[in-house]
């Protein structure tokens, strides 16, 4: 199993390596701009090629991007919808300069459930016509506030359905999926939620873990993440990275951090929990 962590892309993707090794990350995720913003500037050469060579040379891989976050491909209004779909194609072509492996999007909101899963599957159609690279898109599964679709495998099953599954896959959120109604805080728990990932999306279409602990409780819908093994989880989680279906999948954490110390502490509770056998 690779652990990783998302880095902080700030003052330019140059200092993604030293920040990714500072805490012991083999695999990363990164934003390729400002994730608040619907403005960017193209990705400088220099900059991008020192990055590139660092992750080779060190063996950091996969890459992941993850698209920003006011992205919304499953938006009932036309502007913001033909807006999120041009800033998807822009990411595929940002991922595939920055010799990334994978894009991810979280799954987009809309009052009318079944509409906006049916916009998600056509605006990902688009943006994978439109672009003729081998970057594979990732949908994450969603805590379920607000109007958001994505909380259920079986939305996941739907836009997924619609796709071509060369280019296309999931990554399964810890956090996200026990804010969804998912209880991971057991082994039986763990075992009922994976049998349910495996009769929907199937367990060949995940790619990646984002191991994450909640500070909310089940099915509480609320995005939420907390230290590992310190939250509503956490025991649980010792399942997950030990499951003969996900343990040998990157794992990427996405939890608070103040600082350093915050991570270290992060990847060495996962250490402690994964079992040699
Ligand atoms: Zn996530
Ligand atoms: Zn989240």
């Amino acid at each position: 199993m690779k652990l990783g962590f998302h880095i902080s892309i700030a003052g330019g993707f140059k200092n993604v390596y030293k920040r990714a090794k500072s805490v012991g990350c083999q695999t990363i995720q990164i934003f390729s701009r400002n994730p608040r913003s619907w403005k960017y500037k193209k990705i400088d050469e220099e900059d991008s090629e020192i990055f590139k060579k660092q992750i080779k040379e060190y063996e950091i891989a996969p890459v992941f991007i993850h698209l920003p976050y006011i992205n919304n491909l499953g938006s009932a209004d036309d502007i913001l919808f033909t807006r999120s779909v041009a800033s998807l194609i822009e990411d595929l072509r940002r991922a595939e300069k920055l010799n990334a492996q994978y894009l991810i999007t979280h799954c987009g909101s809309n009052p009318d459930l079944e509409k906006g899963i049916k916009r998600m599957s056509m605006a990902l159609n688009q943006a994978l016509s439109e672009t003729n690279n081998k970057i594979i898109i990732l949908i994450e599964n969603t805590a379920g506030s607000g109007n958001e679709f994505g909380y259920k495998f079986e939305h996941l099953q739907d836009i997924l359905s619609e796709l071509d599954p060369k280019r296309t896959g999931i990554v399964l959120d810890t956090a996200h999926a026990f804010a969804g109604g998912y209880d991971l805080r057991t082994e039986k728990g763990v075992n009922e939620t994976i049998n349910k990932l495996e009769k929907t999306v199937g367990i060949e279409r995940i790619h990646l873990v984002h191991l994450n602990d909640s500070r909310v409780k089940l099915g509480s819908r609320k995005d939420r993440h907390w230290h590992i093994g310190q939250g509503e989880i956490g025991k649980g989680l010792e399942f997950i990275v030990n499951h003969p279906a996900l343990k040998h999948l990157p794992f990427i954490m996405e939890t608070p951090r103040s600082g350093v110390k915050d991570d270290l502490m992060n990847i060495a509770a996962v250490r402690k929990m994964i079992r040699n056998s």
